[in-house]
């Protein structure tokens, strides 16, 4: 049974009983809408697998309420403003009442003028990366706007949704008539807090003549913009409460962030767990509404603790549910152990939309996100699948989750790895600073792949001998990649006299010393984590790598984090762009750029931390000895863009199990 008894205790808005107090909110996902803004399968599936665990409820992403003025629609935005949306939102309703489960659905609208004609909307390109205020918008827009959202709600109502939630954060149309810094008029709808916070209240009192009595209105709105300059803070959230309450709204939902803020809408795991539960719990002190928080709260011990404090009255647990679907469920039968752990590395969630605007979210360590929808993904282990050995070599996050999955299938499966302990890489990832929370995978693995009765052989190298020995009848090559001295990248390097060469593995792995003045070489997320980590243990630290762009496989937010971190620091210097790095007499290195060279002398020890080479010639000894073998992760291949990460890893080790199972 559940230990988390704050959490697990039913809650009323208004005429609604919500089951417990975790919230599935809505995200931003890039799929599930088709061209004419209809929900589709892939949506329905990805939500009800989030509602078989039960969650108290659940609340459908940003949908809008009006064809959007400068943009067309995104993959992921329903088209509130027609009733042809509206018989596959009465479907999804009842799929998630199934589960007993409250659903709701987020009202917003991007920012900018509306769109009066069809030719305007035909003829709109989506804005990206702007940052547009409401400025322009005429009073007569302003009222087809507050009417828009009124008959978008009372659509809903019609659909059979249990409650609706204004979406007044962020960089929507509402919070850019909060917040100052985005909001530059001069009427009535500008300028003074009572004058900037009257399109919501406005909005408010039109949704409540249309919604029948009972029914609950939330409204998310930032705690803090964290802009450096007229930011909507803490203090007017604070204000905004007790006049929502006396409007009818039934819930609050703090969140924080603005685009260009020093705090990202969705931080990484550089900032703490539970960041910015502090916005929600100060709130709660102005008004008797319920208030929930929000933005990585991972696990049920922190959410219930929330909610014993007094410090939040709802959870919503967003990335936490992406990253397992089951979370619910396993917190409340008391199984917590077994909640796949979101790593906050925001890689597969949020990332590809700062890419790339037609993006759809996956995640990290849940390969199936957003493949709810595919039935063949489901394990499945068919008969006759007992009696197939699959050798897994390298217990990486490849191999793990390759074992994983092929015990799930219900094969017989050995693990190996030369090393005596499992998580290869993911280990030395986890030591970098405020990175920790990457080895919560390991111990989740280790625990699943126990539970499996999966066969772990580690300070074992998988050479002819096993393999005749133990006679598989499938190998997977999940034994990652070595580190490349960069000759091509560092000349003269034969002339060093008295500096120290080492791989990263060495350093890491095998704990070689450096002296005082390192210098790494590499310019990708190992070699700016590495950074990092030197820049505790050593009195200075340079970095040179050749790439525009250093660290470019790692998540935008995460980057951003970790550069101001690394900024931060007197004994961190970096150079990205380097043509070559040359040794001269005596040891003296020279850093050559198009900007110019830069000499550093006394450097005791270099580290190479950049291009790596998969390790793969286990594949070629398999298939010589005519077992069939597929490489996976590193080991197949680390260089290309959605290569040599952790996400694409975990991904390749699924799929060469499905592909098993295929055949
Ligand atoms: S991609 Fe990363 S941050 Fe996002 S839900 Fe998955 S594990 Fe969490």
């Amino acid at each position: 049974m559940t230990g988390y008894k704050h959490l697990f205790q039913p809650i009323q808005l208004r005429g609604m009983v919500v089951p417990n107090r975790i919230a599935f909110p809505g995200m931003t996902i890039g799929f599930g809408v088709d061209e004419y803004g209809c929900l589709t399968q892939q949506y329905t599936s990805y939500l009800a697998e989030r509602a078989r665990s039960g969650a108290g409820m659940i609340i459908l992403s940003s949908t809008l309420v009006h064809p959007p003025a400068l943009g067309l629609l995104g993959p992921d935005r329903l088209a509130l403003w027609q009733d042809s949306t509206m018989s596959g939102l009465a479907g999804l309703v009842e799929t998630i009442h199934g589960y007993g489960v409250r659903l709701g659905i987020q009202l917003c609208q991007l920012p900018g003028r509306l769109a009066k004609t069809e030719e305007e909307l035909a003829n709109a390109a989506r804005p990206a990366r702007q940052l547009p205020t409401n400025d322009g918008m005429t009073k007569e827009d302003i009222l087809v706007a507050v009417e828009a959202y009124g008959a978008a709600a009372e659509r809903c109502v019609r659909a059979g949704f249990d409650f609706v939630e204004i979406n007044a954060g962020y960089e929507y149309m509402l919070s850019n008539f909060l917040s100052p810094s985005r909001n530059t008029r001069t009427d009535e709808y500008g300028g003074s807090f009572e004058n900037r916070i009257r399109v919501l209240v406005e909005l408010v009192r039109r949704i409540r003549t249309g919604i029948p009595g009972g029914m609950p209105i939330g409204v998310k709105v930032n705690g803090d913009d964290f802009l450096p300059d007229r930011s909507w803070t803490l203090p007017e959230a604070c204000r905004l409460a007790p006049l929502l309450e006396k409007e009818g709204v039934d819930y609050l939902h703090v969140s924080g962030g603005l685009r260009g803020a020093q705090r990202w809408v969705i931080p990484p795991m550089y900032e703490e767990q539970g960041a910015y539960a502090y916005l929600a719990s100060e709130v709660k002190k102005h008004t008797a509404l319920p208030v929930m928080a929000v933005v990585r709260i991972k696990r049920p011990e922190m959410a219930d603790r929330l909610i014993r404090e007094n410090k939040a009255d709802l959870v919503a647990m967003g990335r936490a549910q992406i990253a397992d679907p089951e979370m619910v469920q396993k917190a409340r039968s008391g199984n917590a152990a077994d909640i796949r752990p979101c790593l906050g590395d925001c890689l597969g969630c949020i990332n590809p939309f700062y890419k790339e605007m037609k993006a759809s979210a996956s995640c990290t360590v849940n390969p199936e996100m957003g493949r709810e929808h595919v039935a063949h993904r489901t394990p499945n282990a068919a008969p006759g699948n007992a009696s197939r050995r699959v050798l897994v070599a390298g217990a990486g996050c490849a191999g793990l989750e390759a074992a994983r999955t092929a015990a799930e299938h219900g094969y017989q499966v050995w693990l190996c790895d030369r090393r005596g302990f499992i998580g290869g890489q993911l280990r030395l990832a986890a030591m970098m600073p405020k990175r920790q929370e990457i080895g919560d995978i390991v111990s989740w693995y280790e625990r699943q792949l126990n539970k499996m009765k999966v066969k772990m052989l580690l300070n074992t190298l998988v050479d002819a001998g096993l393999l005749e020995e133990l006679g598989p009848d499938f190998v997977v090559v999940a034994t990652g990649s070595i580190p490349e001295v960069p000759l091509g990248f560092i000349e003269g390097l034969n002339n060093i006299q008295n500096v120290d060469l080492m791989t990263v593995d060495e350093y890491l792995e095998d704990q070689r010393p450096v002296g005082d003045n390192v210098l790494i070489l590499g310019g990708d997320q190992v070699s700016l984590q590495l950074a990092d980590f030197v820049s505790e243990r050593a009195a200075a630290v340079c970095l040179a790598g050749n790439e525009d762009l250093l660290a470019s496989k790692m998540a935008v937010m995460d980057r951003d984090y970790l550069e101001r971190r690394l900024r931060g620091k007197e004994n961190v210097r970096i150079f990205n762009k380097v043509h070559k790095v040359e040794v001269l007499p005596a040891d003296e290195i020279r850093i050559v750029r198009e900007a110019g060279g830069e000499q550093l002398r006394n450097i005791d020890s270099i580290i190479f931390a950049g291009r790596r080479c998969p390790n793969s010639h286990l594949l070629e000894m398999a298939s010589g000895m005519g077992i069939p073998a597929q490489s996976i992760g590193d080991a197949k291949g680390c260089q290309g863009e959605d290569q040599g990460t952790i996400l694409a890893a975990i991904a390749s080790g699924r799929e060469v199990v499905s592909q098993l199972a295929l055949s």
